[in-house]
């Protein structure tokens, strides 16, 4: 078929929407399978972001300048990159259309548009004159930088740390702002000033009993005040308050809000997502429940697993054989088990690490050697934290390259203790 730039009517054409962590990370991986394919990387634009770093920048533990890179820099030779917003895919002709009124053809096509923070789903929220003043998020970059000298001003009051609704990215991130507040208030020696309040519409911590008892314990020990089965409908500004459903009102002096995390528009002006934006896929296969021709990775999909990059990096070793497969008419050969690895910074300079998947929640143990690790699950130790600031090299020298990491794809229980479930 004749492609986006007709390289020659032998080549397969793959395009790829969205030039993030997920479309780079399978750009390059299919660059080095050396197949009779043309690709066709879409993004909106030339910035590439570290996410995880938009964590560490409000408490100056690294500058917003090295958040962001040019993406040309991360995607191989022979890959063309379109710089322009998707508008919708029509899926009769195979075909992605962008606001200059351009469209892509394509044989396959392959989804990485990921999720955005949505602040204008909330009433009080982006559209409140306290946004940007006092009600600040931090999964952007321009909310990280803007919320920094005010981490730094602040000598007492509410901190509050609040989660909109699930799912969201990085799910943990939410928990670790609030661990890394405390320890930050605790080091100027402002803890007796300032009270960090945690506050989520989940009935715990987090969503996995395990991880969300271990969790819940670490907040209160650290004095950090949980409220929990809070679904927020607005936000008060002249107040300061969260306000909930059933009427519940949460008073802050600095609002730290994760807004509701939503798929790309053109996911949904294509009829491709569900409510939220999120692509139906097989969670196994990751190819899209109406549309064979159609795949999706990372954050855009709906499959129940964390929306991460490592997740990214675990469902591109079941996708790239399967794709190739199915390019040459052959069965599946793969299948994705919904592996996830997270850090969680815990503050004090340690770390904690969840390993799971669809199947097993998170346990305590050892990772990724059994009996030897040398990371510990589920427990706070600095080898954890170490690792979880070398992830920045690792991501853009090894992950986003589409390098071997030295962490097995599928989910293993080794060293794992599994009868801490109960
Ligand atoms: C605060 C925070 C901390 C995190 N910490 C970690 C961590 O410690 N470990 C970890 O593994 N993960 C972490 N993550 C999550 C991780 O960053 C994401 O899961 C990962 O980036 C998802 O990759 P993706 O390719 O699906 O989406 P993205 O990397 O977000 O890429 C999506 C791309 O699609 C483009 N796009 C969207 N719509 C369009 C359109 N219509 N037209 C053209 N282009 C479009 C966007 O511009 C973007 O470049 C964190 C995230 C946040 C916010």
């Amino acid at each position: 078929m004749v492609g986006a730039s007709d390289k020659g009517a032998h080549m397969t054409e793959i395009v790829i929407l969205g030039g993030g962590t997920a479309g780079t990370l399978i750009a390059n991986t299919l660059v080095k399978k050396k197949l009779p394919w043309h690709i066709t990387v879409i993004d909106r634009n030339d910035e590439h972001h570290y996410q995880p770093g938009y964590l560490f920048v409000p408490f100056g533990m690294m500058p917003a300048s090295r958040v962001a890179k040019s993406r040309t820099k991360f995607l191989p030779d022979g890959v063309d990159l379109i710089i322009d917003a998707a508008v919708t895919i029509d899926r009769a002709a195979h075909e992605v259309v962008l606001s200059s009124g351009r469209r892509v053809r394509y044989d396959q096509l392959i989804i990485a548009s990921g999720t955005i923070p949505d602040p204008a789903a909330v009433p009080g929220m982006a559209d409140g004159i306290e946004w940007y003043r006092s009600v600040f998020d931090f999964y952007t970059l321009e909310g990280a930088a803007a919320l920094a000298p005010k981490i730094k001003g602040l000598e007492k009051g509410r901190l509050v740390v609040h989660v909109s609704e699930t799912p969201i990215k990085c799910p943990v991130a939410p928990l670790e702002f609030a661990l890394l507040a405390q320890d930050y208030m605790r080091k100027k020696g402002r803890n007796w000033g300032v009270d960090v309040v945690y506050v989520t519409p989940l009935d715990g911590a987090f969503t996995k009993p395990v991880a969300s008892r271990t969790l819940g314990g670490l907040l209160a020990e650290r004095g950090i005040e949980q409220i929990t089965d809070f679904q927020v409908e607005e936000i008060d500004n002249g107040a300061k308050e969260l306000v909930s459903y059933d009427g519940r009102r949460v008073p802050f002096d600095l609002l730290v809000t994760v807004p509701p995390n939503r798929g790309s528009a053109v996911v949904i002006e294509s009829g491709l997502g569900d409510e939220a934006g999120f692509v139906a896929v097989n969670k196994h296969t990751l190819q899209s429940e109406i549309d064979p021709d159609i795949w999706v990775l990372g954050d855009a999909t709906n499959a129940p697993t964390s929306k991460a990059g490592s997740v990214v990096h675990f469902e591109a070793a079941a996708f790239v054989p399967n794709l190739i497969a199915h390019v040459a008419g052959e069965p599946l050969p793969k299948l994705f088990d919904g592996h996830a690895n997270c850090f969680i910074e815990s503050g004090r300079g340690e770390a904690m690490l969840l390993d799971f998947n669809y199947e097993q929640e998170p346990v305590t143990g050892v990772f990724p050697l059994a009996g030897v690790g040398p990371l510990k699950l589920l427990r706070p130790s600095r080898l954890n934290h170490l690792s979880k600031l070398a992830f920045e090299g690792v991501y853009w020298h090894a992950l986003l390259p589409g390098r071997p990491l030295p962490f097995p794809h599928d989910m293993s229980t080794a060293g794992k203790n599994l009868e801490s479930t109960n």
